[in-house]
């Protein structure tokens, strides 16, 4: 495993306006659109070294008061970077919970970014698609009486998926980064960056089917429009 030894490229600590929607950018000033229209602050970055290599870890603030995470790899930036944009899941991150595939989604991802030259894992602290962990619970307690995940959001009074990318699109614009090959399954994450003025290539991220997320990851798929991989 290569050694990340080069200073954190994004140690600089701007602090900008957000809007909460989607930013289109014209094609010659993203950058300074972004400068003006986000709240995106880099607070801290340090080296973290891991069983998957060395990264420079940031936490990054939107606004929202939440420590979100960036993960970089940068040692060779000619090709478009490898991003995965993770929102928190407490039960599938840290216990590898079987009732999602959020765990080794992160774990795939920690190795696929960590044995590349550049890329980047954002952790958002958007637990249960943005409801919370403590909604998240009832809501599987909802599943187990026989309604699907997004059934289960409804009857607890929320929209099927809360999270928002838009800190995201601001970071890469704000390193100049305008075309990235995103690890996902989830439409939503690459329009929002497209959204955003950033040229998207996906790459698919498959993971286990169980008996026990086997109904969760066939309604992503056809109530959600996620790719089957
Ligand atoms: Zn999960």
């Amino acid at each position: 495993m290569k050694q990340d030894r080069q200073q954190p490229s994004f140690i600089d600590k701007t602090s900008i306006k957000q809007t909460k929607s989607y930013i289109i950018h014209s094609t010659n000033d993203n950058k300074n659109q972004a400068l003006m229209k986000s709240t995106l602050k880099i607070l801290e970055t340090i080296h973290l070294p891991t069983d998957h290599g060395v990264f420079n870890m940031s936490i990054i603030s939107s606004g929202d008061e939440k420590e979100h995470i960036v993960l970089e790899r940068k040692e060779n930036t000619s090709k478009p970077p490898l991003v995965r944009i993770h929102s928190e899941c407490l039960t599938g991150d840290i216990f590898s919970s079987h009732r999602c595939d959020c765990g080794e989604q992160l774990e795939k991802s920690l190795k696929i970014v960590g044995e590349s030259d550049y890329g980047y894992i954002f952790y958002l602290r958007q637990e249960g698609r943005g409801i919370g962990l403590l909604n998240k619970m009832k809501s599987y307690n909802l599943q187990e009486k026989g309604y699907d995940t997004i059934e289960a959001n409804h009857m607890l009074g929320f929209e099927t998926d809360l999270r928002e990318y838009q800190m995201v699109a601001d970071f890469l614009t704000l390193q100049d980064i305008d075309h990235i090959t995103l690890i996902t399954n989830n439409p939503e994450k690459c329009d929002a960056l497209r959204a955003g003025n950033i040229k998207v290539d996906r790459q698919a991220l498959p993971t286990t089917t169980r008996s026990e997320n086997q109904k969760y990851k066939a309604v992503k798929v056809k109530k959600m429009g996620h790719f089957g991989h």
